[in-house]
């Protein structure tokens, strides 16, 4: 086989905000009371095998957590809605939030804009847990709008109070331009761009990797909003790409022909997945 150059892109793989949510529930579980995860700490499902193994429990309801546990509820880096707190405060759990800092920050100017009195227009992907967090913290006057088609469906008088923001790993000029568009609507909008700084670092990075490259392998879960989203991204260079959950995903076939290959990772994806890949293709080039 020909020569290979492989480039890994910076930011690729755990964010700081991952890598708190991680230590924090690893600190946790090692405590020894019983500990319940609401959902997933993070969309990747190894690091979440990985929790399970330190017993630490997913529960998708707080209603699954037998009464009288004496547990901690550890909530993930997603966020939850404020009820969850007093929900929890109710079962008499103990609780340990690892709700990343940009989250919190979102979840604030929600809250602020809802008690302006203002519209709250979350631009981001409908199910997913920050979303639906960030809807809670609207308190009851936030909406959800993924693409230009929803917005067409949102009743936006002229004379309405708006607010806009963005789910913390959308990218950035579609935040832009969906903010755009409302403006054109609507006169009074205040606009807040709550996209985390380490999903613009990684997602420009990405970028520029995938340009100078012939195939792109982006490494995260398929429920990683993130990382779907640099996927998207480097697909939008023209570069063929595809994402892989793990190494196991990885077909010989698409490094046929290819020069130079290029690596990115979403925020959940653990440096170990990323290792396996590297090695694959170390292996598979030589
Ligand atoms: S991607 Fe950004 S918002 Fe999400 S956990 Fe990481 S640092 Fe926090």
């Amino acid at each position: 086989m020909a020569f290979m150059e492989i480039l890994i892109a910076e930011h690729s793989g755990f964010c700081e905000g991952v890598e708190r949510a991680f230590r924090i529930a690893i600190e946790t579980a090692r405590a020894g009371k019983p500990v319940f995860m609401l959902g997933n700490l993070v969309h990747n499902k190894q690091v979440v095998e990985r929790l399970n193994n330190f017993k630490v429990k997913t529960v998708t309801e707080l209603s699954e957590i037998p009464a009288g546990t004496n547990g901690t509820l550890l909530i993930s880096a997603h966020g939850v809605p404020p009820e969850v707190y007093a929900e929890a405060k109710k079962l008499k759990l103990a609780v340990v939030d690892t709700t990343c800092p940009w989250v919190k920050k979102a979840q604030k100017i929600a809250r602020q804009l809802a008690d302006e009195g203002r519209l709250v227009i979350i631009v981001g992907d409908r199910g997913h847990p920050e979303v639906k967090s960030l809807l809670g913290w609207s308190s009851g006057q936030g909406v959800v709008v993924e693409n230009e088609a929803d917005l067409v469906g949102l009743s936006l008088a002229p004379a309405k109070k708006v607010g806009i923001i963005a789910q913390t790993t959308q990218s950035t000029e579609h935040f832009n331009n969906m903010a755009a568009s409302v403006k054109n609507k609507v006169k009074d909008v205040v606009e807040f761009d709550t996209i985390c700084g380490a999903t613009t670092k990684r997602q420009s990075a990405a970028i520029e990797i995938a340009r100078q490259v012939d195939l792109m392998l982006v490494v995260g879960d398929k429920m990683s909003a993130n990382t779907k989203r640099l996927s998207e991204l480097c697909a939008e260079t023209g570069t063929e790409t595809h994402q892989i959950q793990t190494v196991d995903e990885l077909n010989n076939d698409w490094l046929v022909g290819k020069e130079k290959i290029g690596i990115t990772a979403g925020a959940s994806t653990p440096e170990w997945i990323i290792e396996d890949v590297l090695t694959k293709l170390n292996y598979s080039l030589k």
